[in-house]
């Protein structure tokens, strides 16, 4: 099967046959999108065979769903670009700061909020950012994202990185990264020494939405990390027909602490043009998230928030009538 030799699938009569298919569910999926179809190789081992509702198939691979117009869905849901400081620094919240990193990510989340987010600048490098960041006392943590930070080029990434430990009053430097679930073994070696050594305090935010993305491979990556005194911690968007249930989410919780990383925020989806169908309610979430806090320790029970703009932090879900 000389497919299997590729690392990612991102055509999609490869991807089907590898899953095998049958005729009738291929007719479920959509040929065209606009947001390309990208599968790294450990994902599509890990998808179910000839199975149109498997977890990761769903996550991953575009339906013909997707093509729905809805009106409560938008380009552009979470109005990023309003908050830019310079076409790859965001800042929206008080102490924090974003930096879009790459645009490149190493799969394509059908729910991705930022599927349409133009990244385009003609310049290379962080020049302005890094002046910006140090000009900035305010700032003590950068967040880096895209995208996924992990899918810049090592080099470029190591010099970010020895840039932003060079920033006297940065205290923190957060990865938001999927990336990791697409290939456990991404981060090289000189990463891992450069979070021995700085004095700065790294978080790693894990995104990872259903058990299955887990295994015994990240396992390892995690553990490595941990060795480098690297704070582990998971984020997750609560999706329909993928992580709605109370099992499902309370598996991931329990599989993720033991991998190593605590449960941070379960997100609700942003409303990007076509993903309607991966909607949950409010109130289902805010249901399953009484079961999760009546069977596991208050440490395990990840902040059920939505992203609002211009609110002054991620906002959290309590009841039905907080918005
Ligand atoms: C989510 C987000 C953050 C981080 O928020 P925390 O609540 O600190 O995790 C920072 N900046 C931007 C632009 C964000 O979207
Ligand atoms: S990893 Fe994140 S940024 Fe990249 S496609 Fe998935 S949801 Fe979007």
């Amino acid at each position: 099967m000389p497919f299997l030799e590729k690392k990612t699938f991102t055509r999609l009569t490869p991807l089907l046959d590898f899953l095998e298919f049958s005729e009738q569910n291929r007719d479920l999926v959509w040929d065209r999108p606009k947001f390309p179809l990208m599968v790294p190789l450990r994902l599509a081992l890990k998808m179910e065979k000839n199975n149109p509702h498997c977890p990761l198939f769903l996550q991953f691979v575009p339906l013909k769903k997707e093509r729905l117009v809805d009106e409560n869905y938008s380009l552009e849901p979470v109005k990023d670009p309003i908050f830019r400081l310079t076409p790859k620094l965001l800042k929206k919240y008080e102490g924090r700061s974003l930096l879009l990193a790459t645009k490149a990510c190493a799969m394509h989340c059908r729910y991705c909020f930022r599927q349409n987010f133009s990244y385009e600048t003609s310049q290379k490098g962080f020049q302005n950012e890094i002046a910006l960041l140090q000009k900035n006392d305010t700032i003590h943590e950068v967040i880096l994202s895209g995208g996924d930070p992990l899918s810049l080029q090592s080099k470029d990434l190591l010099e970010l990185v020895g840039q932003l430990d060079a920033i006297e009053h940065l205290r923190i430097i957060r990865f938001h990264t999927r990336s990791l679930i697409a290939d456990p073994l991404i981060l090289k070696q000189e990463l891992f020494d450069f979070f021995l050594q700085t004095r700065k305090k790294i978080v790693f935010v894990v995104h990872v939405n259903h058990p299955k993305e887990l295994g015994e491979d990240l396992r390892v990556c995690f553990q490595k990390l941990k060795k480098c005194g690297v704070t582990l911690l998971s984020q997750s968007v609560l999706l329909k027909g993928i992580n709605d249930e109370a099992a499902i989410l309370k598996n991931l919780c329990l599989e993720l602490f033991d991998h190593g990383v605590l449960p941070y925020y379960l997100h609700q989806l942003d409303q990007v043009q076509g993903a309607a169908h991966f909607y949950v309610e409010r109130k289902t979430g805010l249901n399953l998230i009484e079961q999760i806090r009546s069977s596991l320790p208050g440490y395990l029970v990840p902040k059920y928030v939505e992203e609002i703009p211009k609110k002054t932090s991620k906002t959290p879900i309590f009841s039905l009538h907080a918005i």
